[in-house]
């Protein structure tokens, strides 16, 4: 059978994306692959259409819950049901359950901690495993942006499993993290399959700011005119619930927040009613977008500096997925840099710690106590943890400054991407609405969206009360 008749028959669609094909093929193969295809290529077809025509399960290591359930959601209601997720959502004695029953699944979907789990590896053991699946594997990397020490443990895994036929899937990773990501994994034979980061149908603006109330003005402004629907990231979950209700009261647009802090329910509901198109904007964390099936973003607009140009442009490939124009704003004011340094510093593991008598240790996050259990049993020296934690707070600093430059560029935004990603500049006459440095104008962002010109929810309530209806 052909790869586009097995591709109709199992998963309906007519043809490959750009990408898909080489890694099912490089796959079918009997090859490891390490894949960077850009956001909205669909990597899932990737490793779906693989393991249908492999013998043996797929297990996929996937780096958010939310993610998680999404994928599987959408296997499910395309039909697929020997899916499953491995994960807290579960309760135990579902848990207990679904390990009983491991064998009837095709797909299975683990968080790199529950993959750690010896119940877990022992009942994979006895599967044959077609496929292991590394999903945002830039999540891996010492350099990543989620750095979580159960990743470090997946190349023993590998070993454990006699080196298992591996699909490494990222939408953005520079040299210096791919290759990281190979040593971690310790696959030293993986044929790399890159495609560009850049997406053209996405024009770049970035706007500045003096002060932080004039980015909130400029930000109500912008969404007020932009075409909808559009998401909004902002580095905390208070504000994008506060921006949420300030684009409630001054606009007659529909829009929800989304964060890690809510309930998995409401999660589910604001992206559904997001996917359906019942929501014109999302005020939201970096929780919100990985696994979103959504063709139609017309713009990403951040609020804050993201903390490198790995996020921001996952971020922004968000939009457009139907290949229609869209537009990615990135906003600054002043002093903004200051709090992403300070997330930066939040995020890393204080060499302090390393001090700690070990009975405090417990008392500590569960992140922190993991971390430092990961580097208790790395058997490197303190001097050496120390050194790794100097470098890798100089590797983020290094990052916020590859950002700002971004925003402080004269020349081309899409230029100076692609430059940080080791690729060519991309050819200016497929480009006509580059970005703003090369004249494209955010006005032709802007539409009618239905609800725009309609008076706020406000402005009708006192309309009725006064006037009456
Ligand atoms: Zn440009």
């Amino acid at each position: 059978m052909r790869l586009e008749e097995a591709l109709k028959k199992y998963l309906g669609y007519e043809t490959f994306r750009p990408g898909q094909k080489e890694v099912i093929e490089t796959a079918l193969a009997g090859k490891n692959s390490f894949v960077m295809l850009p956001t909205g290529t669909g990597k899932t077809v990737c490793y779906q259409l693989t393991g249908y025509l492999l013998e043996g399960a797929v297990v996929i290591i996937s780096p958010l819950l939310s993610l998680m359930q999404d994928q599987v959601e959408r296997m499910k209601a395309y039909g697929e049901k020997r899916v499953i997720a491995i994960n807290s959502f579960l309760a135990p004695q579902e848990k207990v359950a679904a390990l009983r029953r491991l064998d009837q699944y095709k797909f299975i979907f683990l968080s790199p901690e529950m993959l750690m789990n010896d119940t877990v590896k022992g009942r994979l053991k006895q599967l044959k495993i077609a496929l292991f699946v590394i999903d945002e594997a830039h999540c891996i990397s010492q350099w990543g942006h989620d750095f979580r020490p159960d990743y470090l443990a997946l190349g023993d895994f590998r070993a454990d499993f006699e080196y298992p036929l591996t699909m490494v899937l990222t939408a953005t990773a520079t040299e210096r993290v791919r290759q990281d990501i190979l040593l971690q994994l310790q696959l030293n034979d993986a044929e790399s399959i890159i495609y560009s980061v850049d997406r053209p149908n996405i024009a770049l603006f970035t706007r500045r700011y003096a002060t932080f109330k004039e980015k909130k003005a400029g930000l109500v402004e912008l969404v007020r005119e932009l075409k909808s629907p559009g998401i909004i990231y902002f580095s905390s979950k208070r504000l994008a619930e506060e921006f949420q209700q300030l684009i409630r009261s001054e606009t007659a647009l529909e829009s929800a927040y989304y964060h890690g802090d809510m309930q998995a329910e409401s999660r589910m509901m604001i992206q559904q009613q997001f996917s359906r198109g019942q929501l014109d904007v999302i005020c939201a964390t970096s929780a919100f977008g990985m696994g979103i099936d959504k063709a139609d973003i017309r713009y990403v607009i951040h609020f804050h500096l993201p903390g490198d140009l790995e996020a921001y442009v996952q971020e922004i490939g968000r939009a457009g997925r139907d290949g229609e124009k869209s537009a990615a704003i990135l906003l600054y004011a002043n002093g903004d840099e200051m709090l992403q340094r300070q997330l930066a510093d939040k995020d890393a593991l204080d060499p302090a710690l390393l001090e700690l008598p070990a009975e405090l240790v417990g008392s500590l996050p569960e992140t922190e106590q993991r971390m430092l259990a990961h580097y208790a049993e790395s058997g490197l020296s303190k001097g050496a943890i120390r050194k790794r934690l100097e470098e890798r707070r100089h590797w983020k600093q290094q990052n916020l400054a590859a950002m700002k430059g971004y925003l402080e560029t004269e020349g081309c935004l899409r230029a100076y991407i692609l430059r940080y990603f080791g690729e060519e500049a991309a050819d200016k006459e497929q480009q006509p609405d580059c970005c703003d440095r090369d004249g494209a104008e955010i006005t032709h962002y802007f539409g009618t969206n239905e609800r725009r010109n309609e008076q706020p929810d406000w402005v009708r309530y006192l309309d009725e009360l006064f006037v009456g209806p």
